[in-house]
């Protein structure tokens, strides 16, 4: 029996989280007991009347940032239930933030595989006080260079990443092996019926029910669409001497493909 991911959100959004977690595989994998997800609202941590859990920065500027201590408290009390229910509930903090280190398939496939719950602690309006940086020591983690509203959609995006890597999650287990970045590569393009769409059709190969010739296409193309789109994916990478080969034409191929240059002369 695969053990299930299970990861606690803290939020001050928890709709925006629930919301996403109700459909498609998500939903799924919590019905197949391969995916556990507890939210909960840091707001019910803070301590004042008002619940309040963000505040002016100090010095002044623009935005309001989340308070410390709400998130001290609410990992307190994570980490206070779950050692009630046994080994193996240590936390792995985590925390979202566009500093951190790349999110990546490779750190996809580790969370799947994490025997700890993932714990997200979610940022919002100016981000969080330093002190829980400091405080708790969680990892931060950046789903990409840019800046967006709060970690929910982050804490979304990592969570999906990782569980449909889980034994059992998709239909067909070989669905995840044969994608972009498994094998470091991008991967090769897809077709379905029908045959032909807007005089567009589907590689002959494709249809040939020669088992070997199609992962040789399958190959030749995962490489040709990293060299074009990723070339930086190939780069201090070892090559079989399939892979060489398959390279050499492609360079070839695609050299051929560039637009001719007209010239005066013509
Ligand atoms: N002032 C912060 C900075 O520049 O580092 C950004 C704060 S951002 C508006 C609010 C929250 O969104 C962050 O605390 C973080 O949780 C989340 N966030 C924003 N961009 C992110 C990214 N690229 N990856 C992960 N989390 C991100």
């Amino acid at each position: 029996m695969t053990t299930p991911m299970r990861c606690d959100i803290l939020t001050l959004f928890p709709d925006m989280i629930l919301a996403t977690l109700g459909h498609s595989m998500l939903k799924r994998a919590q019905e197949k007991g391969l995916l556990e997800v507890r939210v909960r609202n840091v707001r019910e941590f803070a301590e004042s009347r008002h619940l309040v859990a963000d505040d002016v920065p100090y010095g002044g500027g623009a935005g309001m940032v989340m308070k410390a201590e709400p998130l001290f408290r609410a990992v307190e009390s994570l980490r206070r239930e779950y050692q009630e229910t046994g080994p193996g509930d240590e936390l792995r903090l985590l925390l979202p933030s566009p500093q951190g280190r790349p999110f990546t398939q490779r750190v996809a496939d580790e969370f799947s595989r994490e025997r700890r719950r993932l714990v997200f602690l979610c940022g919002h309006y100016e981000g969080v006080d330093e002190r829980v940086r400091v405080g708790l020591r969680p990892e931060e983690i950046s789903i990409g260079d840019y800046v967006l509203t709060g970690g929910e959609l982050p804490a979304l995006v990592m969570i999906d990443a990782a569980v449909r890597l889980i034994p059992g999650v998709l239909g067909d287990p070989e669905s995840a092996q044969h994608e972009s970045f498994i094998d470091a590569l991008l991967d090769y393009p897809q077709y379905t019926r029908p045959a032909e769409v807007c005089g567009l059709t589907v590689p002959e190969v494709l249809r040939s029910g020669n088992h070997d010739a199609i992962r040789r296409w399958r190959r030749k193309e995962a490489l040709r669409s990293t060299y074009l789109k990723r070339p930086d994916l190939l780069r201090d990478r070892a090559f079989n001497e399939e892979d060489r080969q398959l390279l050499d034409d492609i360079t070839r191929e695609e050299s051929r493909e560039a637009p001719v240059k007209c010239t005066e002369e013509g």
